[in-house]
């Protein structure tokens, strides 16, 4: 059989992947990516001493007992360049709330620990928290199944009735917004916890997919983290043949006769192929690479009017401060909200301090981070496109006020900060061409997680897409498994075995 070629566009997690799993099937395959590194948001970078995490908090599969690590090491996620196996780590507190009155909630990982704290925090609301503790040990065994032939909720629900109580509790928990779920609690240090830890808005169930997930210690953190995992991945598809062009920006995907032949890159070139699989950003694919022509109702109606994950101005800083005696994610309420020029309001800070991964900062340094969430994505690049010494002033300001705000939580911290790096909405639509800078694709809510979205397109053949904008909630999981689905699909039509 001749080889046929497929060209996948985005070296993200999900095109890594895609390409990864086809080429060691047989098909010769070429990724084409805007960017000049592999991970699309799955990244970190460097400033000075100091290494700047983007992405991984937690990740799905980092323990063997889920089944879903086979993924990850088919993939060569854990395998670093050095010949060495990528360190897990799983926290006792995955994260601690500092409220302005100065009571302190810790979210403890052990749902039996979590319920001893929530009940001295909250005596009055001993039902409310045994049955979140409990179906935070239910929601622990939903893990994503990695064999694609065992990957529908129907085929889960008749093989295993497990799953029924699994999915119903996951389903209440989808259905429930967090602002609706704090409220029923008495105590007010619960509440503010609880949704300094899940933005109102969003569904109860990403609270409780977390937490569940640190109670069976199913997604721990990959010591070297998101660039490292990214770059473990690039480097075993690089050794099975597979070639990746960067700086190489698709503009047009090419179709002959409803069929999809090749891509049109910006730089003029036009490259042809059998299969075409866009990993990239979902709206850019649909609407500029496929000029709109290929919509579903299903694909209208999402990108109308379907939620998005938040985009997010990230603060990054580099400390010259031991910072191990700190919890690893704090959520400092502030005693005002933090106003940023987009009109998002922030109650509370979120810091990451990743003393937990010695690659990322010098012995007695610190890597952090403080992440502000924000829906209002297109202002920064309106701002950038008009104004861009005004923009970079804006981003120097707002570093300015968060060290400004955590000074108080750490006297003498400013002196102490060698590096710092601001990021905006704007900087994740340039490096990584998300939609509104989204960091996750669409928001999960039951409607959007109970909609389909189709990977192949009607009156499109020999194309398929792939990665977040087709899984609602995203994440890296989905979008790896993603990639080994489309690359058994694509072996199943042309007749060939797969080959994991
Ligand atoms: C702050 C933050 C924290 C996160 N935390 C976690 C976490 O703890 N655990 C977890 O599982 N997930 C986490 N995520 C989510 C996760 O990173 C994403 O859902 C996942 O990486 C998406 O992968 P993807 O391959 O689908 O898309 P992307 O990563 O967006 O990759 C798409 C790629 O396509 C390229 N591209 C786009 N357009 C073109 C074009 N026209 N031509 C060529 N190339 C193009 C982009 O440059 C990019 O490299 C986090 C994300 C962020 C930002």
């Amino acid at each position: 059989m001749a080889t046929k070629k497929v060209l996948i566009i985005g070296a993200g997690i999900a095109g890594l992947s895609a390409a990864s799993y086809l080429q060691r099937n047989g098909y010769s395959t070429e990724i084409f990516e805007a960017h000049y590194l592999p991970g699309g948001l799955c990244t970190a970078w460097k400033r000075g001493q100091y290494t700047f995490d983007y992405c991984i908090h937690w990740l799905v599969g980092t323990n063997p007992e889920t089944g879903f690590d086979v993924l990850w090491n088919e993939l060569g996620a854990f395998q670093n360049e050095d010949g060495s196996k990528t360190q897990i780590r799983n926290f006792d507190e995955s994260s601690r709330v500092e409220l302005s009155d100065g009571q302190i909630v810790r979210f403890y990982s052990n749902a039996d620990r979590l319920k001893e704290e929530l009940l001295r925090v909250g005596p009055d609301d001993g039902k409310e928290i045994e049955r979140l503790t409990n179906d935070l040990k239910t929601l622990s065994r939903l893990i994503p199944v990695a064999d694609p032939e065992k990957r529908s909720v129907m085929y889960r629900l008749a093989v295993n009735l497990r799953y029924l109580s699994i999915m119903s509790r996951f389903m209440r928990h989808l259905k429930t917004p967090m602002q609706d779920y704090a409220r029923k609690y008495h105590s007010e240090a619960i509440r503010k916890a609880l949704l300094a830890v899940t933005p109102a808005e969003w569904s109860l169930a990403t609270l409780t997919m977390g937490l569940g997930m640190q109670h069976s210690q199913a997604a721990g953190y990959p010591v070297g983290g998101s660039l490292n995992l990214a770059r473990n991945i690039e480097r075993k598809y690089l050794s099975l043949g597979g070639k990746i062009h960067y700086r190489h920006p698709v503009e047009k995907i090419i179709v002959k006769n409803g069929q999809a032949v090749g891509l049109a890159l910006a730089n003029g070139d036009q490259v042809m192929g059998d299969e075409i699989i866009s990993a990239a950003d979902g709206h850019s694919t649909l609407f500029q690479m496929l000029e709109g022509k290929y919509l579903t109702k299903t694909l209208q109606n999402a990108y109308t009017r379907f939620p998005l994950f938040p985009s997010s101005v990230f603060i990054a800083l580099g400390i010259a401060r031991d910072m191990k005696d700190e919890p690893k994610l704090l959520s400092l309420e502030l005693d005002s909200p933090l106003e940023l020029p987009d009109k998002s309001m922030h109650p509370f800070l979120s810091v990451t301090l990743r003393h937990y991964d010695p690659t990322l900062a010098p012995a007695g340094k610190t890597s952090a981070s403080v992440l502000l969430n924000t829906w209002n994505g297109e202002f920064w690049k309106d701002l950038a496109g008009k104004d861009r010494p005004a923009y970079n002033e804006m981003k120097k300001e707002i570093g300015n006020q968060v060290i400004g705000l955590l000074e108080k939580r750490f006297p003498g911290i400013r002196s102490d900060i060698e590096e710092i790096d601001v990021s905006t909405p704007y900087t994740v639509q340039r490096y990584t061409r998300n939609w509104r800078g989204s960091y996750e694709g669409f928001g999960l809510t039951p409607e959007t997680f109970m909609t389909r979205f189709p990977k192949m397109l009607p009156g499109l053949s020999h194309f398929s897409m792939i990665g977040q904008w087709t899984t609602p909630g995203g994440g890296l999981p989905p979008a790896a498994l993603d990639g080994r689905n489309i690359a058994a699909k694509i072996c199943r039509k042309d007749g060939r075995p797969f080959i994991a």
